[in-house]
């Protein structure tokens, strides 16, 4: 039996949604290997508090459900986003199980089956996908020479949402804050900017929740704060529009014990993220020269990672593996930077840690681009 949206699969007798016949399962080379620089999180492992904490977690907090909408995560997120904006409060604060939920949470909330996203291409991949299992369409706007984008183009289509991602995956570079002003003072829809990697920018436009009531900024622990495994991800907004994602998100998405650890990072690990991060960002700069040095056309990053713009980076990629080194490998990056129109959108991207990993990612790519010719 076929209706217009669903179909029933002859081999499960199972229902299967539209837009769902497409979507393939995420499937990364998560093979072992020994230096793994290929998904940004941070290479100098988790901070200690958080550690001590999930250590020594009680019984209660695998045996009991937790709190409903992790209030004292909230507590200790508003304190931290503090910083940035003064005027942050637990009620502008929604958690979620990473911010991959919280995104998926937020277009949920916001739009309808038939409305449409804009949003950066290229920008991180998963996006589209939440767009697309939500039942919107996507209109992705090239990422301009500048590093920049045009926002009437961005706006034509009259989004529901706009999402941009800034400092950017993949590109690592920084969507500018007066785009990001004139795209909020001009969107009907709700604008989402997405943060994962402001801590290695310090470029943050969370100061603008205040003013605006459109604006969802997102962002995690899993890259700068180094605990990718607890899967604590956060949306800060006017409390109004938090309460709407607290709607889409659900109960109990934060499990106890990652609760219990992401509160002590954030209480009491902060000097240790940001030595890592200072780490990181002297680090990014002498990859960019060693990088430089070989010939590659590097974009100039804002973020622990950097996105090398190359021929061949997929074949380049496997030899680095074979090697014992995990890059990100990209081959459709297509969008007006000169470089990935040179290269017709093949890249690597590389994520910064301590210097012997990155020595060793050097020398791999040494071998693996002679052996590829
Ligand atoms: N946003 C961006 C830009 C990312 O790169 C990532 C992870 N790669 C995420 C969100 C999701 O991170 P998490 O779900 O671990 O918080």
């Amino acid at each position: 039996m076929t209706t217009n949206a669903v179909t029933i699969d002859s081999n499960s007798g199972a229902q299967t949604r539209a837009a769902f016949r497409d979507v393939q399962l995420y499937t990364p080379d998560r093979g072992a290997v020994a230096i793994d620089l290929s998904d940004n999180t941070n290479r100098w492992g988790a901070p200690p508090a958080a550690l001590r904490e999930l250590r020594a977690s009680p019984e209660s907090a695998l045996a009991r459900y937790p709190d409903v909408y992790a209030a004292s995560l909230k507590e200790a997120l508003a304190a931290y986003v503090r910083a940035d904006c003064p005027t942050v409060s637990p009620a502008m604060i929604v958690t979620d199980c990473g911010s991959d939920d919280v995104l998926d949470s937020a277009i949920r909330a916001f739009a309808e089956s038939g409305d449409r996203l804009a949003m950066l291409q290229p920008s991180f991949p998963m996006v589209p996908l939440f767009a697309r299992m939500n039942g919107l369409s996507v209109d992705p706007i090239p990422l301009n020479a500048s590093y920049d984008l045009d926002v009437d183009r961005l706006l034509a289509g009259d989004p529901a949402i706009v999402y941009l991602c800034s400092p950017n995956n993949p590109t690592g570079t920084i969507v500018p804050r007066a785009t990001i002003e004139a795209v909020i003072a001009r969107a009907r829809g709700v604008v989402i900017v997405d943060e994962a990697y402001v801590e290695f920018s310090g470029a943050s436009v969370v100061d603008l929740v205040a003013r605006s009531p459109r604006l969802l900024v997102v962002r995690t622990l899993s890259k700068a704060f180094g605990l990718a495994g607890l899967r604590v991800g956060y949306g800060i907004g006017n409390a109004t529009l938090i309460a709407e994602v607290e709607k889409s998100r659900g109960p109990y998405k934060v499990s106890a014990a990652s609760e219990r650890a992401a509160v002590a990072a954030l209480t009491e690990d902060l000097d240790w993220v940001r030595a890592r991060v200072a780490d990181a960002v002297t680090n990014r700069a002498t990859l960019v020269t060693a990088l430089r040095e070989r010939g590659l056309d590097v974009l100039p990053s804002a973020s622990n990672f950097l996105l090398a713009p190359m021929k061949d980076a997929r074949g380049i990629a496997r030899g680095m593996r074979d090697r014992g080194v995990a890059v990100r490998a990209f081959s459709d990056l297509h969008c007006d930077i000169p470089a990935l129109q040179f290269t017709n959108g093949s890249a690597l991207r590389i994520s910064v840690g301590p210097w012997p990993e990155l020595e060793a990612a050097l020398a791999a790519f040494d071998e693996a681009r002679a052996a590829c010719g």
